[in-house]
């Protein structure tokens, strides 16, 4: 939806002006998109860690749009006034904080000290950006906020789950302790567009492993299973989030459960692949299940996700279709 003034935003609250962190990977371009597309001045900070400049390159030539390289663990300094900070740097694919582990823990600790002294200093609203993977492999299924997790603090996924598990409590005692505004969104598994081929989540390779002629490599027997949301349906979710009176932390996700097996075979069909599927070694700590319970989200923020498998699905390929076809 293109509203031209900000202030006619629908759920009441204005932003004229907002700040996203981590803005130039994949669910930050997104954001920073949607939030010009609704008349949002955005300046976008990335240090372009695991995100490229080139996911928001087509948002240079907005006046409202502005990109500034910088590493949100360093000092974050912000001129003018700033409504909403939506704070979504830190690596997020299971390759890239297995390959930065320090850089996962200090975004996650000192980046979100930064954004929320940001927002601090600036009378704004901070949205953090959490995830599922403080449920950890979880031991309660379909997973409510109420759910505390069963995150183990020295395996291989901690340094991403105890970063986020830290922020979320940082980013609670800050409202508490010095009465900023926060809310905390757990997002579970997110797809689409702008993902990177190679960053090692399930549905990049698929596609990439399928368009290559390649065979899809599923962990285990497959029957993990995955639930998948399309990046608009999340996108809508996270600004109904920011403009709504919800602390949370407030789950947002498509409930729809698919086994892992079921999504490789899917991604075959949508992409007409001759692939054939390999089963390889499921990594440490993988979660068995994951599933939000979005009770919470379509009670407050009447949201629900509304984008199908099916129809994200070929949009992504889509995508991904051109991006191989486009010269390097
Ligand atoms: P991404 O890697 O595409 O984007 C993260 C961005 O943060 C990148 O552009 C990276 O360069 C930037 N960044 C990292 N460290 C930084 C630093 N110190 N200073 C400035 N920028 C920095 O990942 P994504 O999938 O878009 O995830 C965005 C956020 O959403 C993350 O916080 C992630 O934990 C969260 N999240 C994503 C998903 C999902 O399914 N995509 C699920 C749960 C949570």
């Amino acid at each position: 939806m293109t509203t031209a003034d900000p202030s006619t935003a629908p759920g009441g609250r204005t932003i004229r002006r907002a700040v996203v962190t981590g803005g130039a990977g994949f669910l930050g371009s997104h954001l920073c998109e949607a939030l010009l597309a609704e008349g949002v001045d955005v300046i976008c900070l990335d240090n372009f860690l695991t995100g490229d400049p080139a996911n928001v390159a087509h948002l240079l030539d907005h006046a409202g749009f502005e990109l500034r390289r910088c590493d949100i663990t360093q000092s974050v300094a912000v001129s003018g006034p700033v409504d909403l900070v939506l704070h979504f740097a830190s690596p997020a694919s299971p390759v890239d904080y297995a390959n930065l582990p320090l850089e996962t823990l200090k975004v996650g600790a000192t980046g979100t000290w930064n954004a929320l002294a940001l927002a601090e200093d600036k009378g704004a609203r901070l949205v953090l950006a959490s995830t599922s993977e403080v449920y950890g492999d979880p031991q309660v299924h379909p997973q409510p906020e109420s759910y505390w997790g069963h995150v183990n603090p020295i395996g291989p996924r901690a340094v991403y789950d105890e970063a986020k598990r830290y922020a979320e409590a940082l980013t609670a005692a800050y409202r508490t302790a010095k009465g900023v505004d926060t809310a905390i969104v757990r997002i579970f598994n997110t797809y689409g567009p702008r993902l990177r081929p190679d960053d090692g989540r399930a549905i990049p390779t698929f596609i990439r492993q399928a368009l290559a002629g390649e065979p899809l490599t599923v962990a285990g027997d497959g029957r993990q299973t995955r639930s998948l949301c399309y990046v608009e349906d999340l996108v809508r979710g996270i600004l109904a989030l920011a403009r709504a009176p919800e602390h949370g932390p407030v789950n947002l996700g498509d409930p729809t459960e698919l086994t892992v097996r079921r999504i490789a075979e899917d991604v075959i069909a949508a992409t007409g692949s001759s692939s054939r599927i390999r089963h390889v070694a499921r990594p440490v700590d993988d979660p068995q299940v994951r599933r939000p319970d979005t009770t919470l989200a379509h009670a407050t923020l009447g949201w629900r996700p509304r984008v199908t498998w099916q129809d994200g699905l070929t949009r992504t390929v889509a995508w991904f279709r051109e991006r191989r076809a486009a010269p390097a």
